[in-house]
């Protein structure tokens, strides 16, 4: 028995020796990313005894819901040695951004001479600023992050996302399939300070896909905050619903939903929608099936008018074909598809039967074109916010300035050039004078010298 102990014992150490042969020599001594929030993070490794690596490569992604696994993949230059180190940035400006409060993971691969490959631990990092002292409230599926120093304003909108989800849930029928993650800046500002490309006017994002979404609060405009919030919070689940790796949910319906979600169009937002219909002004559901004008007055009109695209389909048709609709979005159905599936028309017999119920004639495709060209926003962004901060409060004068006035430089180099071509005339008179003064003048000086 002892003899054979003593020949297992041999047998173990020999293995392990064996084995110890085989792996690699370079062990990690440092794997660390360091977030530079918004602009970039800095992912570095530091790998001892790695005489026999060669070559060095870092998988980095998000957690989000994506068509496949996204990794992507980046080759660090290093240096050789007994000691590697490697560094990789990601620069967020370059790549679009990620949401504030995205998990962003990382792995690093090492490879031998003999092409052999081993990877470090797979590590996680929040994606997150910390100039703010991020708190959190959590209540069924709502996670809400907020650092502004008031329990009471965080309460209040705690309890009004929660409150929209059930009112969604109750009223369309959506529930999201994970906590969802609100990130409450206490400013616009602060919220657009921490995202790129979005226009100015934007009050709040939704990233369905990462089932996040970010709004710009002041406590002083919380009534605005609340409305937001279930604005957005729709996105999310809209997103949810729609999730597609084979087509995309057109503008006018995720927005439409969302005002829904909000509550239906304010009477501000129903009086200037009605004003269109009255004058034939409302747009085309093709164009509203992309992404909506940069310009906030254009911008106004496509949100109201898809809420009442929405709602008539909500109203005349019940929440179950809705739903039905989104499900074959999710499917991968072009939208024509899906409405002909649920409601037994496509978008063009859609528009003709919604005008037709506002009294409006059909469609002139060619006559309207001219009207209605939209600026599309970056389609950079996963969905656009709504809520402007600026929208003017006279509707008349929404009206009247369709087109974005220039900007301030434009005008005055444009002044300049206007006003030297109207008083050329007047110009050329003074110069004209100015010149026989001065001839008057050296004769008199002449004169004088001869005198
Ligand atoms: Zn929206």
């Amino acid at each position: 028995m002892k003899k054979f102990s003593a020949i297992l014992v041999f047998f173990l150490m020999f293995s392990y020796a064996f084995v110890g042969i085989q792996s690699s020599s370079a062990s990690v001594a440092q794997n660390d990313a360091e977030l530079n929030f918004p602009e970039n993070i800095v992912f570095s490794l530091d790998l001892k005894s790695a005489d026999n690596v060669a070559q060095v490569k870092l998988h980095y992604g998000t957690i989000r819901d994506a068509c496949g696994t996204v990794s992507a993949l980046a080759y660090p230059e290093f240096t050789t040695g007994s000691s590697i180190n490697a560094l990789w940035e990601w620069n967020m400006l370059q790549s679009g951004g990620e949401p504030p409060g995205t998990t962003i993971w990382w792995q690093w691969e090492y490879i031998d001479q003999q092409g052999k490959s081993e990877f470090t631990d797979k590590k996680e990092i929040l994606w997150l600023d910390d100039i703010h002292d991020w708190k959190l409230l959590e209540d069924g599926l709502i996670r809400f992050h907020y650092y502004e120093n008031d329990i009471e304003y965080a309460t209040t909108l705690k309890d009004a996302a929660v409150e929209a989800l059930n009112h969604l849930h109750e009223d369309i029928g959506m529930l999201p399939d994970q906590p969802v993650d609100l990130y409450i800046y206490s400013s616009t500002q602060d919220m657009l300070d921490a995202v790129f490309y979005v226009p100015g006017w934007t009050g709040g994002l939704a990233y369905p896909d990462y089932n996040i979404l970010i709004i710009g609060i002041d406590p002083d405009n919380l009534e605005w905050g609340q409305n937001t919030e279930a604005h957005e919070l729709t996105h999310v689940l809209v997103g949810d619903y729609t999730f597609s790796c084979l087509g995309s949910t057109p503008t006018w319906l995720s927005e439409g939903l969302a005002v829904y979600g909000e509550g239906g169009a304010s009477s501000f937002e129903a009086a200037f929608f009605q004003q269109n219909v009255k004058a034939d002004t409302v747009m085309s559901f093709s164009v509203l099936s992309g992404g909506f004008s940069e310009d906030p007055d254009i911008a106004d009109l496509s949100y109201s008018q898809s809420f009442f695209m929405v709602d008539y389909l909500i109203q005349t048709y019940g929440k179950e074909k809705m739903l039905s609709l989104l499900q074959r979005i999710k499917a991968g159905d072009a939208i024509d598809e899906a409405l002909q599936y649920a409601y037994g028309f496509d978008l063009a017999g859609f528009q003709t039967e919604w005008r037709s119920y506002y009294d409006l004639p059909a469609w002139d495709e060619v006559s309207q074109q001219n009207l209605q060209n939209p600026t599309p926003v970056p389609t950079i962004i996963p969905i656009q916010g709504i809520d402007s901060q600026v929208v003017p409060s006279d509707p008349v004068a929404l009206q009247s300035t369709p087109v974005a006035q220039p900007t301030q430089s434009s005008v005055s180099a444009n002044g300049i050039v206007d006003w030297l071509s109207r008083n050329l005339i007047l110009i050329l008179v003074i110069i004209g004078v100015n010149c026989l003064l001065l001839i008057v003048i050296m004769l008199l000086v002449r004169q004088k010298g001869a005198k």
